[in-house]
């Protein structure tokens, strides 16, 4: 322990309890919860309708303090409700991993964590509390740091060292739909849409027109509205020895103008800056999560796996080109540049033609509409499903020579 400041609360639950009532989601009363600043540092009060374990820390670069309770149910709780008197610009909620949900509080200042606690009422709801205090910059980093089992590790599977060999026009191709953000990470939102529904919404209903198509298989990074880091994403792609890895998004840019769908493959240049802020803002809400990144790229750093780039890229380019035209066919129109390139980190499999598709922009109030009627996603999904049997014929035809 690096003088981290971890509480885990095993609670034993005292008389007869049913098992429902114990499996049961805490809630939070938002009347009596509140984050406020006090003269010594920040105020965290959660009231919650049942004792749950939890566990605090905080982190640097920036400087978040981070709430894991076993387990919280955030819906319908807004950051707004909770931010009463304080200068805290925002905190984000939901469910981070199996079991967990995290709450996210920006410090806008270098603070430690002075007493953490839980107290039980007699209708058996509990106060938690915790009371930051301020600390010197140093004093923050040596007290920061997370528990162990509380960053999100990326998991390690032996074959993973393998690269994966490309199809050649045999058997199904292995589509990994990657629905953008989800859990604590709601992505863009406007009102009450999110980009993580929209997306997931999307994900699902593509799997249903592929597998009725036939000739593809498909798994879904994630299938509910749960929290998947950007490297997990990768490496499930990886696990299910994907031919093809496509990523759902539908972000928001500042100029609420921008309109139409756009197909990124992964570069080290951004095409503009538009693309590049949109690539650092995934990585930024994976690092907001309180994600581990530290570990990036061991798994599948190796010479094996540089030369499967120099593969891979030109498919994925090609992939993508298939896209601009399956999409305009059906949709009729695309965003001025539908063709970009940017640093996404879920792009990075080096021997899976990776390729994200940004579906409209959510900023956009056409976009908006669009997005959320389904004779618009079918068009889209159609149009990907024509992009995946051409890309797919061409694909295997060139495997074929290149075997020759
Ligand atoms: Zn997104």
């Amino acid at each position: 322990m690096r003088g981290i400041f971890a509480t885990l609360c095993a609670l034993s639950f005292a008389g007869a309890i049913h098992a429902q009532e114990f499996n049961a989601l805490a809630r939070v009363d938002v009347e009596k919860s509140a984050i406020i600043d006090t003269e010594d540092g920040l105020k965290v009060d959660l009231l919650l309708s049942q004792p749950v374990p939890y566990r605090v820390f905080t982190l640097t670069d920036p400087a978040r303090l981070v709430i894991d309770f076993n387990e919280v149910d955030w819906s319908g709780v807004e950051a707004e409700d909770l931010l009463l008197d304080t200068q805290v610009q925002a905190v984000h909620m939901g469910p981070f991993s199996a079991g967990w949900s995290r709450m996210v509080v920006d410090l806008t200042s270098p603070q430690v964590i002075d007493l953490a606690g839980l107290k039980v009422g007699e209708t058996r709801d509990a106060l938690f509390t915790a009371l930051l205090k301020n600390a010197t910059p140093e004093a923050f980093a040596a007290a920061s740091g997370a528990p162990a089992g509380a960053a999100f590790s990326v998991p390690k599977a032996v074959d993973l060292a393998t690269p994966i060999r490309r199809q050649t026009g045999e058997g199904d191709v292995m589509i990994v739909l990657d629905p953008g953000h989800g859990g604590i990470d709601p992505g863009a939102e406007r009102g009450d849409v999110r980009e993580a529904d929209l997306m997931l919404t999307f994900a699902l209903e593509l799997k249903e027109i592929l597998l009725r198509e036939g000739g593809f298989q498909v798994q879904l990074t994630r299938e509910d509205d749960a929290f998947v880091p950007l490297e997990t994403r990768v490496t499930m792609a990886r696990a299910a020895r994907a031919d093809v890895f496509l990523s759902l998004h539908a972000d928001a840019l500042s100029e609420g103008r921008a309109t139409g769908a756009t197909v990124y493959t992964l570069s080290d240049t951004a095409s503009d800056e538009a693309s590049q802020k949109l690539a650092e803002r995934h990585d930024r809400a994976d690092l907001l999560a309180g994600v581990d990144l530290s570990q990036q790229d061991d798994v599948i750093a190796n010479i094996l796996m540089e030369l499967a780039r120099t593969e891979t890229s030109p498919r994925a380019d090609r992939l993508a080109d298939d896209l601009v035209i399956g999409l305009r066919e059906h949709l009729g129109t695309m965003y001025k540049k539908p063709r970009l390139e940017a640093g996404f980190s879920v792009l990075k499999a080096p021997d899976i033609p990776s390729v994200l598709v940004e579906l409209g922009f959510i900023s956009n109030p056409k976009d908006l509409d669009r997005l959320q009627d389904p004779e618009w996603r079918k068009k889209a999904q159609l149009g990907i499903l024509q992009a995946l049997q051409n890309w797919t014929v061409t694909d295997a035809a060139e495997a074929r020579l290149l075997r020759q």
